[in-house]
């Protein structure tokens, strides 16, 4: 079968492997949709993101086609999402309700441990299916469910914080990750929400996504603009870094209210310079975000199935699997800007 096989940074190979074999306790996914991640993409531009040789998939959709013995949330022909997290479910943290810093889970992960067989491929075997496979309800389209990894970050980060009905609520940032937090800010029911991006376009997609304002974070203008709105308070209740940038995260840190919340989505390398002198007395409370959980994506299923989460929003480009190494080229170089390329086997 075709697989696209990552060698490092700018190094993407397809290959013709073996379809897997279903043993006991496994379940194998003819995979219909896979999307690019930003995560492959940073992997595909930048070296120390994957050291490792492996198939990239990560965020991918498609039907059971055959199960191992043992096997018993799953049967042949349920509609699947076949993901993160794969957590190892022994460990304190998935014992004790926190399965998204599970400390085995990385290397474990289809599509991002060493050597694993993501879904940039035509089939996927999942060896822990209680772990990665989730049934999608049928009124969700798979081009609605392959959307979970993009959704789940940003609402994950919304649940995380300490956002309450009637906070003011900025989001610097909005690729993917923003529009979601966007989304999940006015469903806990954020009174304004006011986002940041350099983008008009992207700022256009914020305002769709529900946010009431949207602004260029390198105008002056702007900013005292979202200051203003904010004056009853002195700033937000709580600020969503989702650009990964230290210019987001500083905007972040000067729109927010004293005793409010930095909540910190995007991931970058950079060090970020935290000077207590001038934070402590504002008791700014900086807290970090990582993925999301298993419970959180049978949510979105359901809110995505009751129309209460619009997936109109996230801008997507289909193309057939052997053209995966192209599309690669064109988002790591900017030329294309998608909330994701759709990898099509099929086609
Ligand atoms: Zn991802
Ligand atoms: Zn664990």
């Amino acid at each position: 079968m075709l697989a696209v096989k990552y060698h490092g940074p700018k190094n993407l190979e397809y290959v013709d492997i073996p379809k897997p074999e279903v043993l006991p306790g496994t379940a194998l996914v003819k995979i219909k949709y896979c999307g690019i991640c930003g995560t492959d993409v940073h992997a595909y531009s930048i070296p120390g993101i994957f050291d490792w040789e492996l198939v990239l998939g990560h965020e991918s959709v498609g039907i059971v086609e055959a199960v191992g013995a043992g096997v018993d949330n799953v049967k042949v022909g349920d509609r699947v999402a076949v993901g993160p997290p794969g957590d190892c479910g022994k460990c304190y943290a998935c014992n004790t309700g926190h399965p998204n810093v599970c400390a085995n889970a990385f290397p474990e992960t289809l599509g991002i441990g060493p050597n694993t067989q993501g879904a940039y491929a035509e089939y996927v075997l999942s060896r822990h299916p209680q772990n990665e496979l989730f049934v999608i309800p049928d009124r969700v389209e798979f081009e609605q469910a392959v959307l979970f990894d993009v959704i789940g970050v940003g609402f994950h980060a919304v649940r995380r914080s300490e956002l309450k009905v009637g906070d003011n609520a900025v989001v610097t940032g909005c690729g993917s990750v923003g529009l979601s937090a966007i989304q999940a800010a006015k469903l806990a029911g954020a009174r304004n929400v006011i986002a940041f991006d350099l983008n008009e376009t992207r700022r256009e997609m914020a305002l769709q996504a529900g946010a009431d304002y949207a602004f260029d974070s390198t105008s002056e203008e702007d900013v005292a603009k979202a200051r203003e709105i904010l004056s009853h308070e002195g700033g937000a209740h709580v600020c969503f870094e989702a650009a990964g940038h230290p210019t987001s995260t500083t905007l972040c840190e000067q729109l927010c209210m004293a005793g409010g919340q930095v909540l910190i989505i995007g991931s970058d390398a950079r060090p970020y310079e935290l000077v207590s002198a001038a934070l402590g007395p504002r008791e700014l409370d900086f807290k970090l975000s990582f993925t999301y959980t298993k419970e959180e994506i049978y949510m979105l299923f359901q809110l995505i199935a009751s129309g209460k989460w619009k997936t109109d929003v996230y801008t997507i480009e289909k193309a057939p699997l052997k053209e995966a190494i192209a599309k690669m080229e064109q988002l790591s170089s900017g030329e294309l800007d998608v909330a994701r390329v759709l990898l099509m086997p099929e086609a």
